[in-house]
């Protein structure tokens, strides 16, 4: 098995385990035992606040003074439900309790600590947690990242799952197992959380482990401590040892509080130091979890019953918005474009901090009311209730726009100062030399100052079939191209059409899109982007503000304006193109006509010098009697490879002028390979030996079948070996080996001769191309042959290969498919 394998093997017997636990863990919860009575904690002593129950004559009051449960004294709520851990519902306990400074003792039966709701809400909300942190890891295992998300979120529903009471449940010991566990990952679930924000979206410090193993290390002190109080709590039945664990638990809660204040900043820092926007927008995603998460039990929870001793939300609501934490962390790990977080982000923070402020000043007049209360009639408490709801209610529109502001001003840097803006555009287009890069500098410049959702600039061709899109942020998917051109044309005077007037400011005219464009992909608002030319129609279209505003006067006119400047550019870059072409085109000619020049006149002289050696050779051979019978041999073997040599230069035109009309034809059949080859050698020993070449030979005595032209794939063997003749200096020698290697039939022809530079391998087969080297021109050609071979191996499905290296002599290998049956 490899190691990751091994190491996801693992990690899914102990996520199986650790949820087993769980399991376990909600039976140990649904069995907490409580009184029927809530408690508050004064410094010294525990008061009941309120009674579930109706109180008779021999039971508990409001007010009462609780002093010890079945005889062992008690000083904090916490102490009770440690006692009371040990005990069952239902089980009766004695209470002492003092009430008017006279001490009486009341038998009471232990009631469930949690009610069905909270335990359903609980179950739903550590499942959730511990799904997506299996999920996360199985989604990305070699993500560092995930790794730690995966340990912190089983860590917290262990929290969840379990508490920290109980150890005395059946069956026995498994309690204990439970307890330690829990006080484990209460340890580890804060660390590792510190850990993630060290690690994600990436290492935030090299030598990363000086950095966070020191909490490891408190965390391991104080789960030593907790469990060793924790176990000797429960075998002495100490009420010191209990006090010991608690106040381990106690410093436990604050290094909590610590690490994730810590995670806070470091977070923090990471967005501040980011580089990229794609890390911002992932740790955006986990700011909104933090804002949900931790600041909402802080400041709904934490602050409140600090301040005023009560809650301002309960535990299950508490636990539904801690949910929010894991799926937006997930999603800023695994699919962070999941949604437009800035659009998010921004309202999520607008409308946080203005209900945080209301809540707050709700809670501060009630909140101040209620302890007040003796002062105070039911009735007039209810006044001032309502009293401030009606005010909350009031303020929120005003206080929502300048919270609005501030955030404008602080999170977006939101400045209105259009007049740089254009300023700088200005300067940006004045560089720009294509209209793509034309587009992205206007959609840079424009995000700079108006934050929409989507922007894009789309341009129409005349000549084109339809809208492209030239540069774009957040659209993605083609947008509807026919009524764009027919709303363009349709504008007229107007200088921008929107969706509706919930997009664009009271008073500002514009062409109505709501029939035809139905605010499609999200645009609300087109701007022509103005051409003289009336072959390209080009426009910018912008979806909603991302702060939910409409679009002002002062937008409209920034935009008009940032149009009409692309407007020129996009002219002159248009303009500027159209002529480089034009001159394109006159080089291309003018290149044409050269090399076709030059073609005659290398294609003359090629075809003058053997046409010379045929006549005076025949002339010599006419005076039979003066010449010996050798050398009368050897002049007709010249002429035979003369009028051969001839031969191949009017096929190889004839044969291209073919390729180039699109009318050469191939008759394909199984034929041999090897056998082609050792045809096309014959046909040329006798040049090869007037010219004194060494052959070496390596022809396969198998067969290799091919689907091929036998006619063609001769013309291309014998190209290349006329070539590695032709381009052979003093050490003539050229080898010849075929081959068969996994389905591919090649032969390759080398020779020792002057050889190709890399920079021209490419070059060679193109038509007429002839390499411009001293020793290439030395030689005669056509530049036809090698972009023959091309077309005709590439007909065949196979590939030509060179390799050469100049002055050391070049070897060109022809691949072909082997012949199969199916
Ligand atoms: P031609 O040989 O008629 O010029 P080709 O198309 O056959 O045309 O070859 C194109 C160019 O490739 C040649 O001009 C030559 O510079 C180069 N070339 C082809 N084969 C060889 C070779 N075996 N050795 C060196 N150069 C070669």
């Amino acid at each position: 098995m490899s190691r990751p394998a091994q190491h996801t093997a693992a990690i899914v017997v102990i996520d199986a385990v650790l949820f087993t636990l769980c399991i376990f863990g909600v039976y140990n919860v649904s069995q907490k035992p409580w009184l029927d009575a809530h408690l508050a904690g004064s410094p010294d002593h525990i008061i009941i606040e309120k009674l579930h129950a109706d109180p008779d004559e021999t039971s508990l009051r409001v007010g009462d003074v609780l002093i010890s449960v079945n005889e062992r004294e008690v000083s904090t709520p916490q102490e009770v439900e440690f006692i009371l851990d040990g005990k069952r519902i239902g089980d009766r306990v004695i209470l002492d309790i003092v009430r008017n400074d006279i001490s009486y003792y009341f038998t009471e039966t232990l009631v469930p600590y949690y009610s069905s709701t909270y335990m359903v809400i609980m179950f739903v909300v550590g499942c959730l947690f511990f799904s997506l942190g299996v999920f996360v890891y199985f989604q990305r295992p070699f993500d560092k990242g995930a790794r730690v998300f995966h340990w912190a979120n089983l860590s917290v529903s262990v929290i969840i799952f379990t508490t920290w009471g109980n150890y005395a449940v059946d069956p026995y010991g498994l309690g204990h197992v439970v307890r330690i566990v829990f006080c484990l990952a209460y340890v580890l679930a804060p660390v590792l959380f510190l850990h993630f924000t060290f690690v994600f979206p990436r290492d935030k410090f090299s030598g990363l482990g000086r950095y966070y193993l020191p909490f490891y290390g408190i965390a391991a002190i104080l789960f030593g401590w907790i469990c060793a109080t924790y176990i000797a709590a429960i075998d002495s039945g100490s009420m010191e040892y209990v006090r010991y664990h608690l106040t381990g638990f106690n410093a436990t809660r604050i290094f909590f509080s610590m690490c994730v204040i810590g995670a806070i900043i470091s977070i923090q820092h990471s967005y501040h130091t980011a580089i990229e926007e794609l890390e911002r927008r992932k740790l955006r995603w986990i700011m909104l979890g933090l804002v949900f998460g931790p600041l909402a039990y802080i400041l709904f929870w934490q602050l409140p019953s600090t301040v005023f001793s009560r809650v301002l939300i309960s535990e299950e609501v508490i636990l539904i918005v801690l949910s929010i934490v894991p799926i937006t962390f997930a999603i800023s790990i695994i699919h962070y474009r999941l949604f437009n977080i800035d659009v998010i982000f921004y309202r999520t923070t607008v409308y946080a901090i203005v209900i945080v402020i209301l809540l707050m000043g709700y809670s501060i007049i009630v909140g101040g009311v209620a302890s007040l209360m003796n002062t105070f009639t039911v009735t007039s408490s209810i006044i001032v209730s309502a009293g401030s709801a009606v005010l909350a209610a009031l303020l929120f529109q005003p206080l929502r726009m300048t919270v609005q502001n501030v955030v404008d001003k602080g999170w977006f840097s939101l400045q209105s100062n259009y007049r740089e803006v254009l300023r700088l555009l200005r300067e940006d287009i004045r560089h720009t030399i294509d209209s793509k890069q034309l587009a992205q500098v206007v959609i840079k410049r424009i995000e700079s100052v108006i934050h929409a959702e989507k922007i894009g600039i789309m341009i129409h061709y005349s000549n084109d079939a339809g809208f492209k899109m030239l540069a774009c942020t957040n659209i993605e998917g083609k947008i509807q191209q026919k009524p764009l051109l027919q709303i363009l044309h349709a504008m007229d005077h107007y200088k921008i059409a929107s969706v509706g007037d919930r997009f664009v400011e009271q008073g500002i005219e514009y062409y109505d899109l709501s029939d035809a464009f139905q605010k499609h992909q999200g645009i609300v608002l087109i701007l022509p982007v103005p051409q003289e030319s009336k072959d390209t129609v080009c426009c910018m279209i912008l979806g909603e503000k991302i702060n939910g505003t409409r679009y002002s006067l002062e937008d409209i006119d920034l935009l008009s304006k940032i149009a009409v400047q692309a407007g020129y550019a996009l002219e002159r870059i248009l303009l500027q193109k159209q002529l480089v072409l034009e001159h394109a085109a006159a080089h291309r000619h003018e290149e044409l006509s050269r090399m076709k020049s030059y073609f005659v006149s290398s294609v003359s002289h090629e075809l003058k010098t053997p046409l010379t050696s045929i006549r005076l050779f025949a002339e010599m051979l006419r005076d039979k009697k003066k010449l010996s019978p050798r050398k009368y041999i050897e002049y007709l073997q010249i002429i035979e490879g003369e009028s051969e040599r001839l031969q191949r230069l009017i096929e190889n035109i004839l044969d291209f002028s073919k390729i180039e009309r699109g009318i050469k034809e191939y008759h394909f059949e199984r034929i041999e390979f090897n056998e082609v080859v050792r045809r096309v050698l014959k046909l040329f020993r006798y040049q090869l030996m007037i010219h004194h070449f060494r052959v070496a030979t390596r022809i396969s005595r198998k067969h290799f079948y091919i689907q091929g032209d036998t006619d063609a794939l001769i013309e291309v063997i014998m190209n290349l070996l006329s070539n590695a003749i032709k381009y052979s200096t003093e050490t003539k020698y050229i080898s010849v080996v075929t081959a068969l290697k996994q389905g591919d039939v090649s032969v390759s022809v080398t020779d020792r001769g002057i050889g190709i530079c890399e920079s021209e391998f490419k070059k060679i087969f193109k038509p007429y191309y002839r390499c411009q080297d001293e020793s290439s021109s030395k030689t005669v050609g056509s530049g036809l042959g090698l972009a023959l071979v091309n077309h005709i191996v590439t007909a065949h499905d196979g590939r030509v290969e060179v390799s050469s290296k100049p002055g050391k002599g070049s070897t060109f290998t022809i691949h072909l498919p082997q012949y199969s049956h199916n």
